[in-house]
């Protein structure tokens, strides 16, 4: 019983996966770009990470996937899609490293340790009402917004 419980779970992981490269496939057509495994990997990544990875970091986990993957092909592959937005990038504080995230149209907010680079995401929009009775009083059209809060985490402060 147990067994055939963990095979269906391992199915449904296996099917997830492949809708989920079925979606990067769809979503590269969409922008004009062709579906190569690299760009295919590199979202699946991002896609699965919980907060914005530098470039080092998307090589590492590729590597695992793909041991013949280099550096090299890791940033001409974000170069690509961001120039498509499909990946945007940050930059933290007193951190010259890029960091990139899948661009998930709803937007996230994080918290970020100006220590040791934690970064904390935020449920929901704490800023959504505010911004748009800011733009409304204006008159302004907003196309979106970005809310970063720097300090100390938990762990940091204790140290
Ligand atoms: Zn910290
Ligand atoms: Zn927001």
């Amino acid at each position: 019983m147990i067994g055939k419980r963990l095979l269906t779970e391992t199915e449904e992981v296996v099917r997830r996966d492949m809708m989920d490269a079925e979606r990067y496939r769809r979503l590269l057509t969409q922008t004009g770009l062709k579906n190569t495994k690299a760009r295919i990997l590199v979202l699946h990544i991002l896609d699965h990470a919980s907060s914005p990875m530098a470039a080092d970091e998307i090589f590492l986990c590729l590597k695992k996937i793909e041991p013949s993957a280099n550096l090299s092909t890791v940033y001409r592959t974000l170069e690509t899609l961001l120039k498509k937005e499909i990946v945007l990038k940050t930059t933290l504080m007193d951190d010259s490293k890029s960091r990139y995230e899948f661009n998930r149209r709803e937007h996230k907010h994080h918290l970020v340790c100006i220590c040791c680079n934690h970064v904390i995401p935020v449920m929901g929009c704490p800023i959504d009402e505010y911004a748009k009775s800011l733009c409304s009083r204006e008159g302004f059209e907003p196309a979106g917004h970005r809310l970063e809060i720097y300090g100390v985490c938990g762990r940091c402060k204790k140290e």
